[in-house]
């Protein structure tokens, strides 16, 4: 059997060892410490965002972030429709609805427009949505100026799902800094990693506040256990924190690799007729979390199933595009807004190894076996 390419594998870069060992060796096995103040200080000026919390996973960091907006039973909160399940389960967590909205062609991220269809929806019910949860994903950014300037229009706050996109930037700003709110995850396909883990971020100190307050069991400021909110056990561990610094090292080396490897399956595959999300203009940088291709009948005639397997029989890992929510049995009676432009992608795409930690020989490991495929 050929060396197996995973998807998106961890990448250590040998130093976390040490950084785990003054965790251990300071017997500070916990939820406070130098290594989470360490790790948030260099998060936070990384994206240029003065408040953070770390949190134990991207899902938590957005559950704090729609708890802090107040959002309650039976509210509406819009959301991305193409994207990982983590991105609505904490609307659902909270009994509100999930208003699903179609992604536009261009970067693959929710349509202003039938973002806007769904905002005059919910207040034709009488219902002002509580918040909008915009996904960037992959890495790419979202039409984040237009969705922005609709938050403002209608006053609901923003939350910017960035999971997938630390590093990744619209015109020089940071996503996750655009919205009220904004979340990152450090689990261990991401691109970087603390094996587990997440940072909720805002540029408003009050909501960073109450989001520690929340996520450490919602315990009053009294020498005895006093509380009189629902708080939940949320907070990143200092080990965790240790592996953060190892791995913040290396992020921006990580992303110009993800980067490269984005552009080798461009050049490698696009002259076969294989298609690829492109950064629109000069505005937009992506971290290129992973790398999605599409395809036509007219370019080739198989399924994303056909080309999986064909992997897999080379000991390849690929995934499919994220099944859009408005498909997903647990999510089919949400509200849904759009043109079905992302089971198109789901039905004809494919995500490719994208791992920084990819050598040459396998990007062209890969590329071979796709092409060889198109051909047959
Ligand atoms: C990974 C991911 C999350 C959740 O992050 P976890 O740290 O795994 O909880 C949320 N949204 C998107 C888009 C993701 O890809």
């Amino acid at each position: 059997m050929k060396k197996p390419i995973w998807i998106s594998p961890p990448h250590l870069t040998g130093s976390e060892l040490t950084y785990l060992k003054d965790v251990i060796d300071s017997n500070w096995v916990t939820v406070v410490g130098p290594q989470l103040e360490s790790f948030a200080t260099a998060i936070g000026n990384y994206v240029k965002c003065p408040h953070i919390a770390l949190t134990n996973s991207g899902t938590s960091a957005l559950h704090l972030a729609l708890s802090i907006l107040g959002v309650e039973k039976d509210d509406f909160v819009l959301t991305s429709t193409f994207t990982f399940v983590a991105s609505v389960n904490p609307i659902k967590y909270l009994g509100a609805i999930p208003v699903l909205i179609e992604s536009e062609s261009e970067t693959w991220n929710m349509s202003p427009q039938f973002l806007e269809e769904s905002i005059l929806w919910c207040l034709k019910q009488g219902k002002k949505p509580k918040a909008i949860v915009l996904v960037h994903l992959y890495g790419m950014p979202a039409q984040i100026e237009l969705i922005s300037e609709l938050a403002k229009k209608y006053d609901i706050p923003l939350v910017e799902d960035a999971a997938e996109s630390l590093g990744s930037s619209y015109k020089n700003k940071h996503l996750g800094t655009y919205g009220d709110l904004g979340l990152y995850s450090f689990n261990g396909n991401k691109i970087i990693s603390t094996s587990a883990g997440g940072a909720l971020i805002s540029s408003d100190e009050s909501y960073i506040k109450k989001a520690t307050f929340l996520a450490s069991q919602a315990k009053e400021d009294t020498p005895y256990y006093e509380h009189k909110e629902l708080g939940y056990n949320y907070q990143m561990t200092t080990l965790n924190a240790a592996m953060g610094l190892a791995q913040f090292d290396k992020l921006d080396d990580y992303i110009a690799l993800r980067r490269r490897n984005f552009d080798y399956y461009n050049s490698a595959l696009s002259p076969f007729g294989i298609q690829f999300s492109e950064e629109p203009n000069v505005d937009y940088f992506s971290n290129r979390w992973l790398t999605a291709i599409f395809w036509d009948d007219k370019t080739m005639k198989i399924s994303p199933e056909s080309l999986k397997e064909a992997l897999e029989n080379e000991n390849i890992e690929s995934r499919y595009l994220w099944k859009p929510m408005h498909t997903q049995p647990l999510y089919k009676n949400a509200p849904y807004f759009g043109d079905q432009m992302s089971e198109k992608l789901f039905k004809k795409g494919l995500c490719l190894p994208s791992g920084s930690s990819l050598s040459e020989a396998d990007l062209e490991r890969i590329t071979s076996v796709i092409i060889n495929k198109i051909k047959t």
